[in-house]
């Protein structure tokens, strides 16, 4: 259904489409005049608002229902020819691609040599390209990603307000990527986390689409779906059960956002009923995100089960405790298709302090890793988890600061690759 938010606007108070739209977007103030945040002007926005919210509901319902339906996920190890896209990204996401291509390379010679793995290259996912034709995703980029089975992603960079959304998010959305799965690991401290962050719902589905009444109020929207919460907790809830774990926590606000983060706490511990043998917490994000830095407690955590917006902002948390953000990788998988990237962004003040070649690759090998175990290729993704490990215990001193101080980017590739 069509979204008539700045349709509505232009129509009931007279506003040209321009200042309509800008109005929409949060950006473009110009078309304001005094007397409309009040009176007549107020109650056309509100009426805009009100039939703008009736289409975001509809919307969200049926996709509810295309949920409900229910995809099978692709079994690899069955598959004749698996490929897979490398998209470079923004800022340092080419310098550390670099070495992820490399690595494939090396690792699945084999596979590519006989056809059954196609790396495939995918051009145009630029800020600059995705500025220009005011796209998140341009269509021949979405095509191109959508011919590729699984996806190595280079961090991509998201203006902050205008209109442009999150390249992350539409491909989540695009590919109904709905599970945001993030390890994290400090053995000498007993950490061995694993975060299932819901990838889709919660404020992101509709971040960009909240609505405005200029110089009085502005509202964005959360949305908690009865089939997304129920699928993000199985697949939290399998994991842990085929991985030995004993305990899932269930992070929420369900205290305060008692219709969203309740419904989503609800159904999981609906699913977790499923599975008695592993025990389902409740935790609030605040408290949470304290014990995360809590030596005493933080070790006995082993599986987090999160809606989007917490999950987004305690794994950077997380990825901290380990080292930095530069050193942790991330899986976003659907039924059909799959994506893995670091979990930082694009880091552009290192790009403008000239420090770009000194990124540490870690974190998008690690999502390399990731990838080779979600296409069954098991063995690969084993042997750069031990060389990842060698030659990040630093035994011969290539060590990655991500400053002028340590290695480059580049030199770090070289030793991984020997000890591959
Ligand atoms: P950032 O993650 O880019 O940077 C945060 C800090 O971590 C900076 O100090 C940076 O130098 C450092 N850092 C990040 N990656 C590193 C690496 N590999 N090695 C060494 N140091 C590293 O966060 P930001 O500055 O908030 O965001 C920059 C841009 O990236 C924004 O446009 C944001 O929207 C985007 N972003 C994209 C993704 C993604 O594509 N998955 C994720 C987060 C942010």
């Amino acid at each position: 259904m069509m979204d008539r938010w700045a349709e509505n606007r232009k129509r009931e108070d007279g506003l040209s489409e321009s200042a309509a739209q800008g109005k929409k977007e949060g950006g473009d103030q110009a078309g304001r005049t005094a007397g409309e945040t009040a009176g007549v002007s107020t109650e056309a926005g509100i009426r805009a608002a009100v039939s703008h919210f009736e289409v975001l509901l509809r919307e969200q319902l049926l996709r509810q229902q295309r949920m409900e339906e229910g995809e099978a996920a692709v079994d690899y190890s069955e598959k004749a020819r698996i490929t897979i896209g490398l998209i470079d990204g923004d800022g340092i996401g080419p310098v550390i691609m670099r070495e992820a291509r490399r690595v494939l390379e090396k690792l699945l010679a084999d596979e590519i040599s006989s056809g059954r793995v196609v790396l495939r290259k995918i051009e145009g996912l630029t800020i600059e390209n995705r500025l220009a034709l005011g796209k998140a995703v341009p269509d021949d980029v979405l095509e191109a990603i959508k011919s590729c089975d699984v996806l190595l992603k280079g961090p991509t960079t998201t203006p902050k307000g205008g209109s442009l959304e999150s390249a992350n998010v539409t491909l989540r959305r695009e590919l109904d990527l709905f599970a945001n799965v993030r390890p994290v690991t400090v053995p000498e401290e007993g950490i061995d986390w694993i975060f299932f962050r819901e990838n889709t719902e919660g404020e992101y589905a509709l971040g960009s689409r909240g609505v405005e009444l200029p110089g009085a109020l502005t509202m964005d929207f959360k949305v908690t779906t009865d089939a997304g919460t129920r699928r993000i907790a199985r697949a939290a809830f399998e994991y842990a059960r085929r991985n030995g774990k004993k305990n899932v926590a269930i992070v929420t606000k369900a205290n305060i956002m008692k219709k969203t983060d309740g419904m989503f706490s609800r159904i999981a511990h609906e699913v977790a009923a499923d599975y008695p043998e592993i025990e389902a917490e409740d935790w609030y994000i605040d408290i949470m995100t304290a014990n995360l830095v809590n030596p005493r407690l933080r070790s006995r955590f082993q599986v987090f089960l999160l809606p989007n917006l917490y999950g987004d902002i305690i794994t950077d948390e997380a990825a901290q405790i380990q080292g930095g953000v530069g050193t942790a990788g991330s899986a976003n998988t659907g039924s059909r298709y799959a994506m893995f990237e670091a979990i930082h962004g694009s880091a552009p003040r290192k790009i403008e302090a000239g420090e770009g070649e000194y990124a540490n690759p870690s974190s998008i090998l690690k999502a390399a890793e990731m990838l080779l175990r979600h296409i069954a290729m098991t063995e690969q993704a084993d042997r750069l988890h031990n060389a990842l490990e060698i030659c990040l215990e630093t035994e011969r001193g290539v060590i990655v600061t991500g400053h002028r101080d340590g290695a480059r980017c580049a030199e770090f590739g070289d030793y991984l690759l020997e000890k591959l």
